[in-house]
């Protein structure tokens, strides 16, 4: 996960200019009339968010008419003011939806880190939370892989809650990525959640199960394969004494650029300390 600064938005008055053209005129009035609600269901979300606690929310879920249809009623018309107001090319909202995205951190997915962020997605999803679809605080800038994977699922629990790239920045305090290095005869590489024992319990949880619900190995697998072949080439004109120093260099530098938990991060703690691979290993697949 990628940490981005909480939008500087007010959720009523994106809604407001979301709405404030609305068609038909008696969907708008009826949205009008929705501020003060929209406004305090954003409140209601930011006070939980910094708390680790969306899933307590459940009171908020299909308001206002308690309808879980997708189309019909108010919340159809909530629902609606994402897509048509705030999504649209040519919508009252747009300007917000591209600043939201503008926020990605060089274009990319603020879940994984790799994919390209070309979408938003409600971290409380719209469907459930209709009150919600506008609010500034609950649209993350995402790949669409990630928008998929996470699906429309509401949070369960409070350890099933992904990680939320606007209020979990606490998250990279800790180390909790490990790549595992296989081999011989040629290194093979995969990564998985170990969190520390100092690591708080929900949020150890709620690290597993965002890389568990995004499938993050399968996205960060097979960046391993290219840059252990880069890498060979690079490490084999250094001595062999130098080539841990090296390794941790690297690990300590990509921790500082792309932080602890990123794949590079990982990868390179990893090769670090597999004394295989700093012996004779990193000379795969080229001697
Ligand atoms: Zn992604």
């Amino acid at each position: 996960m990628l940490h981005i600064p909480k939008p500087d938005m007010d959720a009523r008055a994106v809604f407001d200019t979301c709405t404030a053209t609305a068609k038909p005129l008696t969907a708008r009035t009826r949205l009008q009339e929705l501020k003060d609600a929209v406004a305090k269901a954003a409140a209601e979300y930011d006070t939980a968010a910094a708390k680790q606690a969306l899933h307590t929310l459940t009171h908020l879920k299909d308001q206002p008419d308690g309808e879980s249809d997708k189309t019909g009623g108010i919340n159809g018309q909530l629902r609606k003011t994402y897509t048509s107001r705030m999504v649209h090319k040519k919508s009252a909202g747009r300007d917000f939806y591209d600043q939201l995205l503008a926020e990605a951190p060089d274009g990319r997915c603020a879940l994984c880190g790799q994919g390209i962020a070309d979408t938003l997605d409600h971290q409380l999803p719209k469907n459930s939370y209709p009150l919600l679809a506008v609010t500034p605080s609950n649209l993350v800038p995402t790949c669409r892989d990630c928008n998929f994977y996470k699906g429309e699922q509401a949070p369960a629990s409070e350890k099933e809650q992904t990680l939320h790239p606007y209020y979990d920045s606490q998250v990279h305090d800790f180390i909790w990525l490990q790549a595992r290095v296989a081999g011989p005869p040629k290194p093979a590489v995969s990564f998985r959640v170990v969190p520390p024992p100092d690591m708080p319990l929900l949020l150890a949880a709620r690290v597993r199960h965002h890389f568990t619900t995004l499938k993050l190995a399968r996205l960060y697998n097979p960046q391993a394969g290219p840059e252990l072949r880069y890498l060979s080439r690079s490490l084999r004109r250094l001595p062999p004494a130098a080539i841990v120093v090296h390794l941790r260099e690297r690990a300590e530098d990509w921790a500082a650029i792309e932080g602890p938990n990123s794949w590079q991060a990982a990868l390179y703690r990893a090769l670090a300390d597999n004394s295989w691979y700093t012996l004779d290993g990193y000379r795969e697949p080229w001697k």
